[in-house]
């Protein structure tokens, strides 16, 4: 560890079992390794009485969490007040989903949202609240700019998405750990924030646990920066310190329809279709559950952008439904019905004595294998001439091709990306600084608040933005305390 932590750990009192045993680590640290059933002592809780009263100028931020927003959040808070100690708590690997993510590509942001109302318009929970000051005070352009400047090469692909030039979430994941290196952030793994309590000094109790060694360590913090991400532990620790929590629910999944045939036509995807949600319990017209973009067949239902976009923007609603509804396919939205009509009466009449199958009007660009499946849907016979078309059955395969219908019978997994809407309300806190209205020097960053995105890197960002401004907020206030204790 770069600095000593002992005079922030409080002597307890404990009653022992006999079977629990004392000892300090080489930190200094009053550690105990108990029996877990036969553990007792009381909360009460003193300052080292051998201790000098610590100086401002040694001010103790702890962030709980070591994923995106968090180790960010620190860095930043060291490099804006170096010498407030900062001390980052994992409880398993740090930045573990930075790693998975992009299927280990780590988008790491968007590139095609310059405009911050554009951009905040990704975030079904914080759509409105995000217009502000959030994205200006550190949006996409600074993210990458950060990363840049630290020596991760990036690239914008063509829908926006932004990934380190190696294609390895590695590169991010280095960058962050080295310029925390240097920085001079610790950052402690396999230990769990179980319990936090704000004392009337306005300083923060904390119970660490390694639950490995099943030992027990309590922190006193000036700061506490809560970036949890969906962990429930992450939660109570909101809950505890006066905090709700808006009930979280799954964001960004594939759904699932039972179609058997439709399951056959698993891989192919659609360029450009729209999207539309309906759902038996939302009677109103939402514009929001009707999206557009390429979509993909998977081999238990349907998956894609567009999909993935409509169940962020549903996810409330259809976790209500108990994820079952319809979905209303346009497979051919620059085709107005009448013209699709017309040009499938005209392909009828030029391939009178062709089998229906075989000449697709190549106009539609449909894979063979999925206007065989309109056919079916339509009750025709792959060998079926055009000649033998009647008129109904050709506005029956316009109306399919226009308004397809599917069953939604559940949620999937879409192990691309996968985040969860809820968390602590962003009415229970300043955008500007990421401080709680409720506890003062409580800060919270990333998906433990109710903000997530849609696919497309968007995520992350809320997450970097979110750390950046905290770790801003933190740092000025910890500079300004070492400068008047300094006086
Ligand atoms: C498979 C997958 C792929 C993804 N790909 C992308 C992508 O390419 N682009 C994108 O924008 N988004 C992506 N996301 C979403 C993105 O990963 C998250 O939105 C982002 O990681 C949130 O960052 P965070 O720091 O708020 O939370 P997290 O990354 O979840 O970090 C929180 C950390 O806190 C720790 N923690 C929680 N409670 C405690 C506690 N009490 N004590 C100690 N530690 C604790 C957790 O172990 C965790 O490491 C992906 C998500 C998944 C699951």
């Amino acid at each position: 560890m770069s600095f000593s932590l002992a005079r922030y750990l409080l002597n307890l009192h404990f009653s022992f079992s006999s079977r629990t045993t004392r000892a300090t680590n080489n930190h200094g640290y009053l550690l105990l390794a108990p029996d877990a059933n036969t553990m007792k002592f009381t909360t009460t809780a003193i300052l080292r009485g051998d201790e000098p009263q610590k100086p401002s100028a040694e001010e103790l931020l702890v962030v709980v969490g070591g994923g995106a927003a968090g180790v960010y959040g620190a860095i930043r808070a060291k490099s804006v007040a170096p010498n407030l100690n900062v001390l980052v708590i994992e409880k398993g690997r740090l930045l573990s989903k930075v790693k998975i993510s992009g299927g280990g590509r780590c988008n790491v942001t968007n590139g095609h949202c310059a405009d911050n109302l554009v951009l905040a318009d990704h975030y079904p929970r914080g759509n409105k609240e995000l217009r502000g000051s959030f994205f200006n005070m550190h949006g996409p352009m600074d993210t990458m700019s950060w990363f840049v400047d630290r020596g991760v090469d990036l690239k914008t692909e063509d829908d926006g998405r932004v990934f380190p030039v190696s294609n390895s979430s590695s590169s991010v994941i280095d960058c962050l750990l080295s310029e925390a290196k240097c920085m001079r952030v610790s950052l402690q793994t396999g230990k769990v924030v179980t319990s936090a309590s704000a004392s009337a000094s306005r300083k923060f109790l904390l119970k660490i646990e390694r639950r490995t060694l099943k030992s027990v360590e309590l922190v006193e913090a000036d700061y506490l920066l809560i970036a949890s991400g969906s962990s429930p532990q992450g939660h109570n620790l909101a809950v505890q310190l006066g905090h709700s929590i808006i009930d979280p629910v799954p964001s960004l999944f594939t759904f699932k329809i039972e179609d058997t045939q439709l399951i056959e036509l698993s891989g192919v995807t659609f360029s450009k279709v729209i999207v539309k949600l309906k759902l038996e319990n939302v009677q109103r017209n939402i514009p929001e559950l009707t999206q557009i973009g390429p979509m993909l067949v998977t081999h238990w239902g349907l998956s894609g952008p567009a999909i993935l976009r409509l169940s962020a923007w549903g996810a409330r609603y259809l976790y209500a439904s108990g994820y079952k509804g319809k979905l209303i396919v346009d497979f051919v939205p620059d085709l107005h019905i009448e013209d699709l009509k017309s040009m499938l009466s005209q392909q009828k009449n030029r391939f009178l004595k062709q089998k229906v199958l075989n000449s697709c009007p190549v106009e539609l660009r449909l894979v063979k294998r999925f206007w065989k499946y309109i056919l079916d849907r339509e009750g025709l016979m792959g060998d079926t001439l055009w000649a033998s078309v009647s008129n109904s059955s050709l506005v029956s395969i316009a109306n399919l091709l226009k308004h397809c219908t599917f069953e939604v019978k559940g949620k999937g997994q879409f192990k691309d990306e996968f985040v969860t809407a809820g968390g602590v309300p962003l009415s229970e806190i300043h955008l500007n600084t990421m401080e709680s209205r409720i506890q003062p020097n409580l800060y919270f960053a990333g998906e433990v608040l109710n903000v997530d995105g849609v696919t497309g890197g968007f995520n992350f960002q809320n997450a970097w933005s979110g750390g950046y401004i905290a770790g801003s907020s933190i740092g000025r206030v910890a500079g300004n305390a070492s400068l008047e204790g300094a006086m």
